[in-house]
């Protein structure tokens, strides 16, 4: 097989210059301070709330352990309320409370939790739903609001694909009960691994930041059985570098899905989501739909003619959360359930679309593309 280029992968993580990493580096050595809410960690802390325009960030050592933690803050207990289009550790944060996850399907034009689908599946049980920002895609975060409001329900929204993405100017962050993210390498922004809680008054954030340090809350006093959570120095160091780079990298990932958008116009049975109106956002994915008849070929066979050319797409989200080994004999894992989800998961491929992506990659990709 003739290869045009090196491997292009679905993402590649963008690094600031390691000679001022190697500053950060020198610091952490003469301080001795490794981890434990030193120095870094409470400057990202800062420079994260000003980015991003919220209150109260806790940092974590990554998103999972961000969003287990999120669900103990709030004693989230029974039912919860979620989508089975997301990445794993969505649900899978569930599990250690023993929580069942109740699958409610998507609204085919954001990819989100369909707000008009809560309803029905909330039961005495239900006590959060757990939306996710699928793509970095803002959710309807106005209907899941009044729907928690008259039902009684928390909100933890799975904000991992997001970054400094707004509604008409307001934070998506300041949304919800508790917003997780993630700062691991495959994110728009990264700390090699990380993760983050946001949330909305002193008192929680103190509380957080105590489960991520086993629950203490002074020298002797622990107050709940909490994780080990922490980010430690490097990571910090490396969001703080990162942060000096972010705008130029949402800027040339805005670039590419762009030009993107304008390359893969009408081709026939191929689609993509717009920019949502009234929202800036982070283009962490690039994400398209094939229909099969339209198109001429499935999904499956794009993804494996892209590969037989060394471009290596992933197929986010597929297989859905609900069809794997963990979930079955859910009643709302069962197929059929989430007709919308289980087409979209079928019809999905996300194209390489990163910072260093180069111009000529993304025609070649759009060239293979055409020519199927
Ligand atoms: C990446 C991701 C997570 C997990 O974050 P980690 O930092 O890798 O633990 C959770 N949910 C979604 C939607 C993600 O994309």
């Amino acid at each position: 097989m003739k290869k045009e280029t090196d491997s292009v992968h679905v993402t590649q993580p963008h690094l600031p210059p390691l000679e001022e990493f190697q500053g950060y580096l020198e610091k952490i050595w003469e301080s001795k301070i490794l981890t434990n809410k030193g120095p870094y960690h409470q400057q990202l802390e800062e420079e994260l709330c000003k980015y991003l325009g919220v209150k109260y960030i806790s940092l974590f050592a990554n998103g999972t352990l961000a969003l287990i933690t999120a669900l103990q803050e709030l004693k989230i207990t029974g039912e919860v309320i979620t989508t089975p289009y997301s990445f794993v550790a969505t649900t899978h944060s569930l599990w250690w409370y023993n929580i069942k996850p109740v699958f409610v399907d998507i609204d085919p034009e954001t990819c989100n939790l369909d707000p008009e689908k809560i309803e029905s599946a909330i039961s005495p049980k239900t006590s959060a739903i757990l939306p996710v920002h699928v793509y970095g895609n803002p959710c309807n975060v106005e209907r899941i609001k009044e729907i928690a409001d008259i039902y009684g329900l928390k909100v933890v929204y799975d904000a991992c694909h997001t970054f400094g993405v707004t509604i008409n100017g307001e934070p998506v962050l300041n949304f919800g009960d508790l917003s997780v993210m993630s700062f691991h390498a495959t994110k728009a922004f990264n700390t090699f691994e990380g993760g983050a809680i946001i949330s909305h008054d002193e008192v929680t954030k103190k509380r957080i930041d105590n489960l991520k340090n086993f629950g203490f809350a002074g020298e002797t006093k622990v107050v709940a059985p909490g994780i080990n959570g922490k980010m430690n120095e490097i990571q910090a160091a490396m969001g703080l570098l990162q942060l000096k780079y972010i705008d130029s990298v949402i800027e040339k990932r805005k670039q590419i899905v762009r030009k993107y958008r304008r390359l893969l116009k009408n081709i026939n049975g191929l689609s993509y989501l717009e920019d949502f109106p009234g929202v800036k956002h982070c283009y962490s994915y690039f994400p398209i739909f094939i229909d099969k008849e339209e198109f001429g070929m499935s999904r499956d066979a794009l993804y494996e003619k892209l590969k037989q050319h060394n471009i290596h797409g992933r197929r986010y989200f597929y297989p859905l959360i609900s069809q794997f080994p963990s979930y079955r004999g859910l009643d709302s894992a069962l197929p059929g359930k989430s007709p919308v989800s289980e087409r979209i998961t079928e019809e999905v491929i996300c194209l390489p679309a990163y910072p260093d992506l180069e111009d000529k990659q993304l025609e070649l990709i759009v060239e293979i593309i055409n020519k199927a």
